[in-house]
């Protein structure tokens, strides 16, 4: 079987596509300024558990820093942010 993450980082020059400004995610654009930052990590564009058919396919491949690929997967801190922005419940007492 063919590696396809040492492929896709190769081909990226293990640099991070997004902060690069390369590959814009348009559901969580990059807004920081151009940047060149080590990929150690190997994102697919059209999910795996959604798009199976594309898995193997280098051009649903994109290399991230572990930051971008956070983000792009909206873990950790996106939550965390969305949590904090939801409106506070007005207390009745006023
Ligand atoms: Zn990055």
């Amino acid at each position: 079987m063919v590696e396809l993450r040492p492929s896709a980082l190769e081909r990226d020059h293990y640099e991070c596509q997004r902060c690069n400004h390369n590959w814009d995610s348009e559901q969580y654009p990059n807004k920081r300024k151009k940047t060149l930052t080590i990929a150690k990590t190997v994102h697919h564009i059209y999910s795996v558990e959604k798009y199976p058919e594309y898995a193997k396919e280098l051009w649903n491949l994109v290399s991230l820093c572990y930051r971008c690929h956070n983000e792009v997967e909206g873990r950790a801190w996106f939550k965390f942010k969305e949590y904090k922005k939801k409106p506070q419940i007005n207390d009745e007492r006023w």
